[in-house]
């Protein structure tokens, strides 16, 4: 408390030390009518209503740079589209506060933030609070760098919380916006993995650094607070729901202000979780020997996605005492799930299992898999009130918290001083325990957590949807967020057209085996060189191709073949459409990255199995594109 006390009396003396500054110069009318003139907005309920929200130019001009590598005219101008987009500002450590390696600090932002607000339209600058003792406790990824002990909350509470709640009260970003999201996964942990000698570690601490967050936070009428709500995945059975809002509600009740220091909840921050299957609309229908959610991918839970999880959780908050007003954000940066693999229909198996894994669009293998989802795209489009979305949600916005194309963790052992670990749930090559024994789906060769990932940029571009529009510019936003709708997309230079992508078998069917499609390039034969990489574990392996176009003409189709060593076969690929017919593998463009210009490549990959085991499987060979060899 007593180091409260000192950061408040910091904090006074400054804004007295403004007056007295003002009162010796000649200028003091002009500054004080100023200061009466730009009053604080008063807090409202929806901060993002009519507002605009920070695109943070860092993160923008890491997008901008990896356009410029597209290698595709189209997918160079989604990019362009992404890096307009606003995402929030995560304060991961002490230093993220001043800037470090990273990033710049938090008071280059929110100076940027200021040359954003343009005349009265107020600003929403996104900001996420993550740094409590013992972080992530049922993980390891994003471990932190405070112990889980008494000094460790001590130093969350002045190194951290006071400096920034120290900057933010600075009188001249009174008339910004702050959406604060509160400490990802911290007390959603205390409801689900208390079996963990870790979390046990980290409760008292979670309790109160959330507490004191809130707290201090608080003390700012232009600061709004979003504890984080985990995902329906995670918390949606009632088992986990009803506990998790009475934890909210105790977390709640112990602030100077109650129920008032919360503004709201988010959901999915980071996480790839849809807000809804478009062909799984009734958890209760009964297909073959069940309903679909006692099939093994919901696990009885009828929460599919985050419109019925923030639907669901608003209903309990009100029931344990948060105002009706309290209001709801959901990260959509990654859970648009298109592509070539997107179910366009629901499935007509009678078998209960392949019913729902053929109809969802979520194609992890299990829900708990968070570590760089292998296929995923980009969800909606940040916006405010999202037209169509249920009214009990009660969404103030769809955001975007996690900046697509940082990592969620490292596939392998990579030495830090950030506190973050290997996570096995970032390797592609681990069946967890975690995950009903299933692999991970993480994409291979992640750096850590919250460094650019640029493959992982690209497939999540390609993946998004609603499709991304490639003029470059922010498009309207899409009337409903029921999926099914597809955004039209406004032409682009390139001839390439933009359709909805086609999808393939899923991926746990193995490939239908079809007649290799004839080459349909309208420029004839191609020059190409392919570099191709497989990581293999027992029974399967990770294959990533590198093709490019080395002849001297444009391609506006392609088609790649190769043989496949004996006992191999392709399980799921990813990036073009893909068939195997014995050991001859073909792999077709997809819709989005058939035009190949000269010296422009393509990324493609796919998940194969294989029967010897080995680590460093042999190559596939005998590549062809478009009929000519490569080298
Ligand atoms: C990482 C942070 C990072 C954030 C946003 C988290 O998983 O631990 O270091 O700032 O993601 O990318």
């Amino acid at each position: 408390m007593s180091t409260h006390g000192k950061r408040t009396v910091g904090r006074r003396l400054r804004a007295a030390a403004t007056v007295a500054t003002a009162t010796a110069l000649v200028a003091v009318p002009l500054t004080l009518a100023s200061t009466a003139a730009t009053a604080a907005e008063p807090h409202v309920d929806n901060p993002y209503a009519g507002a605009k929200q920070y695109v943070n130019p860092t993160w923008a001009a890491t997008v901008e740079s990896a356009a410029t590598r597209a290698g595709d005219a189209t997918l160079a101008a989604q990019m362009r589209t992404v890096a307009k987009q606003p995402t929030a500002v995560w304060m991961d450590r002490i230093s993220a506060i001043a800037g470090n390696a990273d990033g710049n600090g938090l008071k280059f932002h929110l100076d940027e933030a200021l040359k954003q607000k343009t005349g009265t339209t107020p600003l929403v600058f996104n900001l996420v609070i993550y740094n409590l003792p013992g972080r992530d406790c049922f993980a390891l990824a994003s471990n932190g760098e405070l112990p889980a002990t008494d000094a460790g909350l001590a130093r969350y509470k002045t190194e951290y919380i006071d400096p920034i709640v120290d900057l933010l009260s600075d009188p001249k970003y009174q008339d910004i916006r702050i959406a604060a999201t509160i400490e990802p996964d911290s007390l959603p942990n205390l409801v689900t993995n208390m079996s963990e000698a870790t979390c046990q570690r980290s409760a008292p601490y979670y309790r109160e650094g959330v507490k004191y967050a809130l707290d201090e936070l608080k003390t700012m009428d232009n600061v709004y607070t979003y504890i984080d709500a985990a995902h329906s995945g995670w918390l949606g059975w009632d088992t986990n729901a009803a506990p998790a809002a009475q934890l909210f509600a105790e977390v709640a009740k112990t602030t100077k202000k109650g129920f008032a220091s919360v503004d709201g909840f988010v959901t999915n921050t980071a996480n790839s979780t849809p807000l809804a299957e478009p062909f799984l609309t009734d958890p209760n229908k009964q297909v073959g020997s069940g309903q679909v959610r006692s099939s093994s991918f919901y696990e009885w839970n009828s929460d599919f996605g985050e419109l019925a999880w923030t639907a669901h959780l608003h209903r309990l908050l009100v029931a344990a005492g948060f105002p009706s007003s309290t209001g709801m954000l959901i990260d959509t940066s990654r859970n648009g799930w298109g592509g070539p693999n997107r179910p366009t229909a629901a499935s007509t198996s009678t078998d209960l299992n392949t019913y729902v894994n053929e109809s969802r669009i979520d194609k992890r293998t299990h829900r708990g898999a968070w570590c760089n989802p292998l296929g995923a795209g980009i969800g909606e489009l940040p916006r405010a009130t999202p037209a169509g979305a249920p009214a009990d949600s009660h969404l103030d916005a769809y955001v975007w918290i996690k900046p697509p194309g940082e990592s969620d963790g490292a596939s392998k052992e990579i030495p830090n001083d950030q506190g973050k670990s290997f996570d096995r749930m970032c390797d592609p090559t681990y069946v967890a325990s975690k995950l009903a024994n299933q692999l991970t789906g993480a994409t291979p060769d992640a750096p850590l957590a919250g460094q650019w990932f640029e493959n992982q940029f690209r497939t999540l571009v390609r993946n998004a949807y609603p499709v991304i529009p490639a003029n470059g510019t922010t498009p309207t936003p899409t009337p409903t967020p029921t999926p099914t709708v597809t955004p039209t997309v406004t032409p682009t230079p390139t001839p390439t057209p933009t359709v909805t992508p086609t999808p393939t078998a899923t991926p746990t069917a193995t490939p239908t085996v079809t007649p290799t499609p004839t080459p349909t390039a309208t420029s004839g034969p191609a020059a190409c060189t392919v570099r191709y990489s497989a990581n293999g574990w027992s029974t399967g392996f990770t294959a990533s191709v590198r093709l490019t176009n080395t002849g001297s003409t444009a391609l506006s189709s392609w088609s790649l073949r190769f043989t496949l060593p004996a006992g191999q076969s392709v399980q799921q690929g990813w990036s073009a459409q893909w068939a195997q017919s014995g050991q001859s593998v073909t792999a077709t463009n997809a819709a989005w990255n058939g035009t190949l210009a000269p010296g422009a490549s393509v990324e493609i990959g796919f998940n194969g199995s294989q029967t010897n085991g080995s680590s460093t499987p042999p190559p596939a060979t005998g590549f062809t594109l478009n009929g000519s060899a490569c080298r």
